[in-house]
């Protein structure tokens, strides 16, 4: 099965779900117990103690002996963690009824990952499951999809998670409102977000929308291209790129008079105003799929800091037309 839908929207959980539905030893029509020694032990994953790429490359195991996870050690799925499912898949259920393997961020499978894993997807034991969970199923080999069933899993709404937010005291009101709004429909994302680290990031991402749409000063871009991969945001690269996308989208709707409700960023809207005011409607769709050409590049181990730059200029090149101004790291 293919689960697809962002991140921090339950998809793991829901994949558990089914493992403990097919194992639970007092199932309760067609679901878990969520009780039972079975129901239990199957949502407690033995993660690596240490951050060594080498110590993810197997299984992770659950405390259950039929369930487990592969995860990208880096950047990549390798060859050798489908190779692990295919031969595990192989055996029999040890303790239960079914084995369940789920590979996480799955759009992280190469070419060579990719087909080492087709021939356990195409025909599988009856009783073991693989599950691959991602945000970006469109990433995925459409040899993978097309052996898959793909099942969505569609956003929450904003009203929504901030509600849950505010009743379980997770952020105040006014908080809320943003963390839900920036949230993409996902809770999870909603719920661990630092509220002041992403204050921070997005105060640094909208002076890369203000130079780029009004100051158009190249040196501040290469220096917030610089900022961006200073070694102590390493880990912020990824949302740091969310960020600007969902402050580029808020100076879109902006610019063609969408109503100011559908800004996600409810609390920039004057800034975010005098951005748009001057903005070609064309070239934020042209921002868009620059940002997401670059991060599939980065998959297949482009050089990151060379790409950023790259990036920042492509995307301050002057006016369209789109087509020639597609990214080139
Ligand atoms: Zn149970």
């Amino acid at each position: 099965m293919l689960f697809a839908g962002e991140d921090g929207i339950g998809k793991k959980l829901f994949a558990l779900e089914i493992a403990r539905a097919l194992n639970c030893r007092s199932p309760q029509g067609a679901e878990g117990c969520g009780n039972c020694p079975s129901c239990v032990r199957i949502g407690k994953f033995n993660y690596p103690q240490s951050s060594e790429s080498d110590d993810w490359k197997g299984i992770i195991w659950t405390d259950h002996a039929d369930v487990g996870m592969v995860v990208a050690p880096k950047r990549v799925l390798l060859v050798e963690q489908m190779r692990l499912i295919e031969r595990e898949a192989n055996y029999r259920p040890y303790e239960g009824n079914a084995r369940v393997f789920l590979i996480e961020d799955a759009d992280k499978l190469n070419d060579p990952s990719a087909n080492a894993l087709l021939k356990v997807l195409e025909e599988p034991p009856h009783t073991s499951h693989i599950v691959l969970l991602t945000s970006r199923p469109a990433m995925l080999l459409p040899t993978i999809r097309s052996r898959c069933q793909m099942i969505r899993f569609s956003p929450l709404s904003p009203e929504e998670i901030e509600s849950h937010l505010v009743k379980n005291n997770v952020a105040s009101a006014g908080e809320a409102r943003i963390r839900a709004r920036v949230a993409r429909g996902s809770l999870g994302r909603a719920v661990a977000q630092d509220f002041d680290g992403f204050s921070a990031q997005r105060a640094a991402m909208l002076r890369v929308l203000q130079v780029l749409s009004v100051d158009e000063d190249r040196l501040q871009l290469l220096r917030s291209a610089e900022e961006l991969n200073e070694a102590k945001y390493k880990d912020e690269y990824e949302s740091r790129l969310d960020i600007l996308e969902t402050l580029i989208r808020d100076a879109w709707m902006m610019s063609l008079h969408a109503p100011d409700e559908s800004v996600v960023n409810q609390d920039l809207l004057s800034q975010l105003k005098k951005i748009s005011a001057g903005l070609d409607g064309r070239r934020p769709a042209g921002w868009i799929s620059q940002i997401e050409e670059m991060r599939e590049q980065l998959i297949v181990n482009i050089n990151r800091k060379a790409a950023t730059d790259a990036l920042f200029l492509t995307m301050a090149a002057a006016a369209p037309p789109l087509e020639k101004r597609r990214f080139v790291p």
